[in-house]
């Protein structure tokens, strides 16, 4: 957490009478059982703090929320949401609590990212160092800052780019993303036992109409039916009536999480 540490000793240096409140992206996810809290490692490693920690959960929280105030049954039931930004991230909940999330020790796994390369076989790391002759930092930035949608592209990190360039290789970009969604759907929705709820969120899932309707393709199997004008107003409820899945649009807001936080946290200790 060096990066993250950096911002608490500056804050410190310029307000020192300053309380600090931290909010972690991991803390909704610790819900999860341990069956998806473990990597399989020899045990030493757990115990040391290698494990499936989960991240956007600051986004996942407020969706929560949302889902208690606009639709309580939904909330209660099945749920996965898509977090889909520049960042990207799903999480299976029940009852609003996390059961499962697609991001992992760090927020590099799961989906493609904009940047990010999301799952990919570790042996593609011994491989780029033995027979690349990468360095552990070469591939790190590779993994980070170089893939995902810009790495397949080779155009951009920018899924409106991407959507307007309609080239093979943006195309290929695009396809990916999408095909590695509907995987997670799947194992997500058997994770949870069924699905009741599907939410878009974050830059791409509030905004892109494009995507939502090709990841909700053909998954009448699963119980989602998108309601295509529905989705072209970008509504909030973009499934059809008969759909025996919801589908929702339902913008995010970290920022509103951390604010209530840390409001709770001060007047606690007023
Ligand atoms: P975020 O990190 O949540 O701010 O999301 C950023 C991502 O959302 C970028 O890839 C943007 O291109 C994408 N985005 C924002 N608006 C749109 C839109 N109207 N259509 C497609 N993608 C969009």
């Amino acid at each position: 957490q060096p990066h993250n540490l950096a911002g608490v000793e500056a804050a410190m240096a310029a307000f020192p009478d300053a309380l600090q409140v931290a909010c972690f992206d991991t803390a909704f996810h610790r819900s999860h059982p341990k069956v998806n809290d473990v990597f399989a490692l020899p045990r030493e490693y757990y115990d040391k703090g290698v494990r499936r920690y989960g991240f956007h959960g600051l986004s996942y929280d407020y969706i929560s929320g949302e889902l208690k105030r606009l639709a309580p049954l939904v909330h209660d039931g099945r749920v996965i949401v898509a977090h889909l930004g520049n960042g990207a991230s799903m999480c299976g909940m029940i009852g609003g609590h996390s059961i499962a999330s697609t991001m992992g020790f760090t927020a590099l796994d799961g989906l493609p990212m904009g940047t990010r390369t999301g799952q990919i076989d570790p042996g593609v790391i011994f491989y780029l160092v033995q027979q690349e002759g990468k360095s552990i930092d070469e591939v790190r930035q590779l993994f980070y800052s170089k893939s995902g949608l810009l790495g397949l592209s080779g155009l951009s990190n920018d899924m409106r780019t991407l959507e307007a360039a309609g080239t093979v290789e943006a195309n290929e970009a695009i396809d990916y993303f999408v095909f590695r969604i509907r995987r997670e759907l799947g194992g997500l929705a058997a994770a949870l036992g069924g699905l009741d709820a599907l939410v878009f969120c974050g830059g791409i899932g509030e905004n892109s109409r494009l995507i939502r309707e090709r990841v909700c393709e053909g998954m009448g199997w699963i119980g989602l039916e998108l309601d295509r004008e529905r989705n072209a107003r970008n509504d909030t409820l973009i499934s059809t009536e008969m759909s025996r899945a919801r589908i929702l649009v339902v913008p995010t807001n970290e920022e509103l999480v951390i604010a209530r936080a840390g409001k709770r946290l001060l007047e606690s200790a007023a």
